[in-house]
């Protein structure tokens, strides 16, 4: 059988490719932006090719909006730097900490607030990120992020949550099902199974055409350890910012044992203005869908300030 591995060489990072896979030109882009092109061919099979405001193609498409220069916008939008703790180690909240495991990411969303972010990409160890945590007795959560934590090997994966095995809960930050389902392999599944501590996922997914069959097979593999998904999205023009497609994917998720959990503001990232919603629009969706959907179905709107003790929810 194939691996991950050998599926994540299959991803589009040259334009000159995707054009020629998408049979045209790709309206409005960006040829070299900073933050490279990396799509994953599963994903890319999804896009309408003759809707130029498909909600994937929007997603994963460096186009020229990103040179737009808004006041407010920077390089470190949630200030991740002066939260550090060590390299890899940052903690903003009472009793939680996030490790970046890896800056290496399955797919680049135009909108990440870390793409700016200079981690490297090769595997190395976390001898001292595991030092602060096995020191400070109040840390009862882990979250494992990144880049994607599940770009990191079984082995070292395996090897930090042993690591770590007197924290109470780990919880995993990640989109990587989304373009690649095949990475929650057998040698994944035994980690989870032998984890001392409690394991929650929170899924990345910000559309139901990101989604299928393939996806909800393998996270059902995760759901039959007893191990909670929960979904988190971000609000984004001309992706996701109507009541049908958040209705449209709440529904999906549900339909699959997955909580929609979050809804959060766009991180005010430089080069990512052209994503940003107006508050009063989201507060409006939110209202709409509330009327539409089951409570558990509708998720948290919310937002991240720099230096809050929490996420804030937007009112
Ligand atoms: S998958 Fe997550 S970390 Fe990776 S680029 Fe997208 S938003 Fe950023």
């Amino acid at each position: 059988m194939i691996s991950w591995r050998q599926i994540l060489r299959q991803n589009f990072t040259s334009w000159e490719k995707l054009s020629q896979f998408l049979g045209g030109e790709i309206p409005h882009l960006l040829k070299n932006p900073s933050f490279p092109l990396n799509l994953p061919l599963r994903l890319a099979q999804k896009i309408d090719k003759h809707n130029p405001n498909d909600p994937i193609l929007k997603q994963f498409i460096p186009t020229t909006s990103e040179l737009e220069v808004k006041s407010g916008f920077s390089l470190d939008p949630v200030q991740d730097q002066t939260f550090r703790k060590e390299r890899k180690l940052l903690q903003k909240y009472h009793g939680r900490a996030l490790i970046t495991l890896t800056g290496a990411c399955v797919m680049n969303c135009r909108f990440c607030f870390r793409k700016n972010f200079d981690y490297e990409t090769e595997e190395k160890s976390f001898e001292k990120e595991i030092e602060l945590i096995k020191q400070d007795p109040s840390l009862k959560e882990i979250i494992l992020s990144g880049g994607d934590p599940l770009s990191l090997s079984n082995e070292k994966l395996g090897e930090f949550i042993n690591a770590i095995s007197h924290i109470k809960k780990i919880r995993f930050h990640t989109r990587f099902p989304i373009g690649i389902p095949e990475r929650i392999d057998e040698g994944f599944l035994e980690i989870l199974k032998n984890a001392k501590s409690q394991i929650i996922f929170v899924l990345h997914c910000n559309h139901a055409s990101e989604l299928d069959e393939d996806i909800f097979l393998s996270l059902k593999k995760i759901q039959r350890l007893g191990i909670p998904i929960l979904n988190q999205s971000v609000l984004l023009k001309g992706v996701n910012d109507t009541v049908l497609a958040l209705k449209e994917l709440s529904e999906s998720l549900v339909d699959h044992g997955i909580i929609p959990y979050y809804l959060h503001q766009l991180d005010k990232v430089a080069g990512a203005s052209h994503f940003e919603v107006e508050k009063e629009t989201g507060l409006q969706l939110v209202h709409n869908l509330l009327s539409l959907l089951p409570g558990y179905a509708v998720p948290r709107y919310v937002e991240e300030t720099a230096g809050e003790a929490h996420k804030t929810i937007v009112t």
